[in-house]
């Protein structure tokens, strides 16, 4: 009798110590780090998140682990890319999750390219040819623009799974346009004096980066998206850079890069690393910080070819 009373009275003494039992962390998981990223902006310390691509792996073509299931099975939200970027990928794993919150058309399931203005959506689209873009080019989130359209999704379906914080997400959604709306003039200020400027990409993974902030993309090296250069190709792209006198070449960490040095190379070109998603190289980790680089690695890279 004596010893359970005084473990009563322990647990009543720690719970008032402690104030209320912390509220559960939302778990969130999305497919790739940038997606990571944002969630991070808009939940903050309310939400937990975990992202299933490493930063340095193809969005496109992701390894799915056995503890991928597990980290899906678990989520109160997922968050994906959408415009089958993760085709090739997360469909098999989200049938073996058996996992309803994050079920299509769930509170819990964001498809980040709803309410994108998607460019290149293919007239008509034939996947067998190897095309990964048929929906439209999945590669938006380095548009600061379109991140803003994201994270007002994030927020929204945050405030639907967790009621009890909506107004939190609603806030840090406006402190995170606000930062966007600052660093977007400084992004911009910094691109300023090279409007126009030819480059070249591995994949078509800059189409609206340079939309943004008017850069001029003349080739790939993959004579289509998801589809290895090859020589004849590669021979029409140094052609193609000579005659538009394009001057960069732009590498993601998973992408050829001694096919790169080769064609700048022949083209008196530098290769640049452009990395789109934070954490793959140090100091990245935040989206603001991810944009920061890719500005000024292209700034600097421009400039010393100038
Ligand atoms: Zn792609």
């Amino acid at each position: 009798m004596h010893t359970l009373g005084m473990l009563k009275l322990t647990a009543a003494a720690l719970l008032t110590l402690s104030g209320a039992p912390p509220a559960k962390k939302l778990n969130v998981v999305t497919t790739t780090p940038d997606l990571a990223a944002l969630a991070r902006e808009i939940g903050g310390d309310l939400i937990d998140v975990t992202a299933l691509a490493k930063p340095t792996e193809d969005p496109h073509f992701v390894d799915p682990k056995p503890s991928s299931l597990v980290i899906l099975n678990r989520a109160d939200v997922l968050i994906e890319g959408g415009a089958e970027l993760e085709l090739g990928w997360l469909p098999p794993l989200l049938d073996n999750a058996r996992n309803d919150r994050i079920a299509s058309g769930a509170k819990g399931r964001i498809v980040a390219s709803q309410g994108i203005h998607m460019l290149e959506i293919p007239a008509t689209f034939d996947r067998s040819r190897g095309d990964i873009h048929s929906l439209g080019n999945p590669h938006f989130l380095v548009d600061p623009v379109a991140a803003k359209i994201v994270a007002a999704n994030i927020a929204d379906h945050l405030g639907q799974v967790d009621p009890a914080n909506a107004a939190a997400y609603k806030a840090k959604l406006q402190t995170f346009n606000t930062a966007v709306d600052r660093k977007l003039v400084e992004w911009q200020k910094a691109l300023e004096p090279h409007k126009g400027a030819k480059l070249v990409t591995y994949h078509k993974d800059f189409v609206y980066f340079a939309a943004r902030f008017g850069l001029d993309i003349v080739d790939e090296l993959e004579p289509k998206p998801g589809i290895a250069p090859s020589p004849a190709h590669l021979a029409q792209v140094i052609t193609a850079m000579q005659t538009a006198k394009a001057k960069v070449i732009l590498v993601q960490p998973y992408q050829n890069r001694k096919t790169a040095e080769t064609v700048a190379r022949q083209t008196n070109a530098t290769v640049l690393d452009m990395p789109e998603q934070p954490g793959a190289i140090p100091n990245t980790t935040t989206y603001f910080q991810l944009i920061d680089h890719l500005v000024q690695t292209l700034a600097a890279g421009l400039e010393e070819k100038q």
